[in-house]
């Protein structure tokens, strides 16, 4: 069998859709797995929505209309008045109306979850009937009784086993009836709720059903050729990889490099299943295969760039060294906040942290550290990391920019600068 992910690119409109369903029609002989994200940009609209709702303003319902309109125009599109896939959508979207009836007196975190999720059970309402009217048999798959997390809001930790024997006790007899649709991106939790898994998560959620099924493969259906050695919006001249290790891969997307979530290969290593990334709108091109013996062969270096930075100094307030009690400290804050650290470096005096910016989270860690260090920071940031770079690499990179932090090893060069 085999796991097909679909992210939100690939079904922005109602083309994105037709185009999904002319993609599977040409697999119709195998069984297939679908896993599919919120439409275009709909995760980040949903995000602003939790935003107003947690901070009760004015713009939360209109922001929450266009939501509806969007995926209601799209169905127009798609299906007829009478469809019945209007009152699924329309039963999944009412379950934010009950989230944001009453004032918000829940984490955060929680709330997110119960309210972003929404996007996923919506997309795969309307891909799996799709599917269903174009003559594709597919069965719509609520993934939360199958991915089971801890209660982890927005980061949901996977408990494997329980996973493995859900998922493997009901879906190869669902498989051999037909395809099944289901949500990238989310979880359950043992009382039954939500959770999300990271942002970008979809892919993750493929490598997790195909590992615990034993799946041929992964294919990822991308608006690129396949992996390539940067990203086509920043850079002209990209090269696109035929073939990489599984090794190379997570080094790839442990710097940030957006096309693969950071979890997905280790599951398909473990279990030996190739990872195919491959372009939705030519689905017979080969795309980038990512298996054990994969061969890389770096043409151009590879280039990340991970925007809304932060470099962050913490130093102590008596200017004493910073000494590994110290050190320890500041680490169980970051860990405390939860903050994931890109790149550091220590000098004697101080100890320098570049990471990803998310408000709630950097301000927690602010107070925290405020409390026993001095802090300084800048944000807006772009970290630049070049891995196999060249002689001229990092300098061409970095030209006409101010860089506030640069670290060189041996295979990679790391780069923070405005
Ligand atoms: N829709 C989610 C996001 O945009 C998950 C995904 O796309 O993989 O983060
Ligand atoms: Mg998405």
């Amino acid at each position: 069998m085999l796991v097909f992910k679909f992210g939100g690119a690939s079904v922005k409109d109602a083309g994105g859709i037709i185009n999904l369903a002319s993609v599977v029609k040409k697999y119709s002989d195998q069984q297939l797995l679908i896993v599919v994200s919120a439409m275009g940009k709909t995760t980040n609209a949903l995000e602003r929505l939790t935003k107003a709702y947690v901070d009760q303003t004015d713009d939360m319902h209109d922001i929450f209309n266009d939501i509806k309109e969007y995926h209601y125009n799209i169905l127009s599109e798609l299906f007829e008045p009478s469809h019945e896939v209007f009152d699924d959508v329309a039963n999944t979207f009412v379950e934010i109306d009950w989230a944001i009836e009453d004032e918000p007196h829940d984490s955060y975190d929680f709330i997110y979850d119960q309210i972003v999720s929404i996007g996923e059970l919506v997309s795969t309402r309307i891909v799996s009937a799709y599917l269903n009217k174009d003559g594709i048999k597919s069965q719509w798959l609520d993934v939360r009784g199958y991915i089971h997390t801890d209660n982890t809001y927005r980061e949901g930790i996977v408990q494997w086993d329980k996973t493995r024997a859900s998922i493997g006790k009901d879906i190869p007899a669902l498989l051999a009836k037909g395809a099944v649709v289901t949500q990238g991106f989310l979880g359950g939790t043992s009382e039954n709720f939500t959770t999300t898994l990271g942002r970008e998560g979809s892919d993750y959620t493929a490598s997790i059903f195909a590992a615990c099924l034993g799946a041929e493969s992964v294919t990822t259906w991308k608006d690129v050729p396949g992996i390539l050695n940067a990203d086509p919006k920043f850079f002209a001249d990209t090269v696109k990889f035929d073939e990489l290790s599984y090794s190379e891969a997570i080094e790839m997307t442990y710097y940030g490099a957006s096309v693969i979530h950071p979890k997905t290969i280790k599951p398909l290593q473990n279990a030996k299943i190739p990872l195919l990334v491959k372009p939705f709108t030519d689905p017979t091109a080969p795309g980038t295969v990512i298996k054990e013996d994969g061969v890389n062969k770096f043409e151009k270096p590879v280039i990340i760039l991970k925007q809304n930075q932060v470099l962050l100094s913490v130093s102590t307030k008596d200017y004493s060294f910073i000494s590994e009690d110290h050190l320890s400290e500041i680490f169980r804050l970051f860990a405390q906040s939860q903050v994931k650290i890109n790149v550091m470096q220590t000098s004697a005096l101080s100890f320098s942290v570049c990471f990803d910016f998310y408000e709630e989270r950097f301000e927690k860690l602010l107070a925290n550290l405020q409390q026993d260090f001095k802090v300084k920071y800048n944000n807006d940031l772009t970290l630049i990391t070049i891995r196999h770079y060249g002689q001229n690499s990092v300098a061409e990179l970095t030209a006409g920019k101010k860089v506030l932090l640069e670290q060189i090893s041996r295979n990679t060069a790391q780069v923070v600068v405005r």
